[in-house]
């Protein structure tokens, strides 16, 4: 069991799924001291304050579409996995998710993913199968990291037990999986479990039919090193919940913010309602945008995150014939009402020299008041 191709046959190979079913990868743990996952340790090191969001107080996420293409494409090469070593036509699993796909795109894609997936792929004859299989992966201490592999070929061969552990990746990504973290902890599960003596450890990048996968042979230096990290990610965050959400959840600021589900919340101090927040923001906002306007007019244009900010131009045409284009604009069947505006400040301003001319206008036809509709907030003492 080399690689990530194996030469041999389907026949005499088992398939055990450890929870009787396909089923979602991601859960949410309630905030005892249960073992946490591999994805909320990672996610721990992203951003503690989006961590406290989506854990703690389990705010909803915004919709993924990655994810839950990741979700329908794991379950899809899960059960192809499951027909192939039981002799069923792999064929008819693959049509029915193919079906399923949201759109013809990705059912093309998923289609030709999962016939490259079927060539390629081969169990050793011996091996007993595990998909979608749960492991908890003892840390020390009483804690443990929970895990559930896509795939894991387990062979016994002269009392000596051998496991290839396989992680589908559903996106364009591609890397390396020698020394990936998620993967020698996936591989000390792995070998805790089964009480392996060799682990080899494989990305399958679902996307690529030629070279898709990559793998390496776990050893037990590497997964000490990955242990300890996760032992160290595991005490920060018991340890975070011991003291105030502002001091053991702090917000942290990088380019994980342009997906962050929670920008407002993050900006929200404790119990400020969200008018109040918003109002913070619009301030906060409107003193930036000044000071980057007059930084541009002093230095000229500036770029930043792949756009440039500027003082563009636009055409603007000031009428001098009022007159003259109401005519051209009758003429060609058009109402000059939808060319021809006056603020409300302006009438009021020749109302306050001609007393009545408001009302005059509107009396002989030449002007309407209309109301339009407008969101935003003005001085309370202004009026509602
Ligand atoms: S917006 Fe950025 S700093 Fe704030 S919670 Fe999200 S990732 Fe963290």
């Amino acid at each position: 069991m080399t690689g990530c191709r194996s030469d041999s046959f389907l026949a005499g190979a088992r398939v055990l799924s450890g929870s009787g079913k396909v089923s979602s990868r991601l859960g949410v743990v309630p905030m005892s001291n249960s073992p946490l996952s591999f994805s909320k340790i990672e996610q721990w090191g992203w951003c503690p304050r989006m961590w406290y969001f989506r854990y703690v107080q389990r705010l909803p996420e915004m919709p993924s579409p990655a994810a839950e293409r990741g979700k329908r494409w794991h379950e899809a090469v899960a059960e192809t996995v499951q027909a192939m070593v039981q002799g069923e036509p792999a064929q008819d699993v693959m049509r029915r998710h193919v079906a399923l796909a949201p759109d013809p795109e990705e059912g093309e894609e998923m289609e030709r993913a999962l016939a490259a997936f079927a060539s390629r792929w081969r169990p050793s004859p011996s091996s007993t199968l595990f998909v979608e299989e749960p492991l908890e992966l003892a840390l020390g201490g009483g804690e443990s990291l929970r895990m559930r592999l896509d795939l894991a070929e387990v062979q016994e061969e002269d009392g000596l037990t051998s496991v290839a552990v396989t992680d589908f990746k559903t996106n364009w990504g591609r890397f390396e999986a020698a020394g990936n973290r998620q993967l020698l902890l996936y591989s000390a599960g792995a070998r805790q479990r089964w009480a392996a003596g060799s682990v080899e450890a494989r990305l399958w990048f679902l996307r690529y039919s030629r070279s898709p996968c990559s793998s390496f042979h776990s050893s037990l230096d590497l997964e000490a090193e990955a242990l300890d990290w996760a032992r160290r990610q595991v005490e920060e965050i018991r340890g975070a919940m011991d003291l105030p959400e502002e001091v053991g959840f702090p917000a942290t600021p990088s380019n994980r913010c342009d997906w962050c589900s929670y920008p407002v919340e993050c900006l929200a101090l404790q119990d400020e309602p969200p008018e109040l927040v918003l109002l913070r923001l619009e301030q906060a906002t409107e003193r930036l945008r000044t000071a980057l306007k007059a930084r541009v007019r002093e230095e000229g244009p500036i770029e930043a995150a792949g756009v440039v900010w500027n003082f563009w131009t636009y055409d603007r045409w000031a009428v001098k014939d009022a007159g003259g284009l109401e005519q051209t604009l009758r003429a060609l069947d058009e109402d000059p009402g939808e060319y021809f505006s006056v603020v409300n400040k302006k009438i009021r301003q020749l109302t306050a020299r001609v007393p009545g001319l408001g009302d005059r206008l509107r009396a002989d036809g030449i002007a309407d008041k209309r109301q339009e509709e407008y969101f935003g907030h003005r001085r309370a003492e202004d009026g509602v």
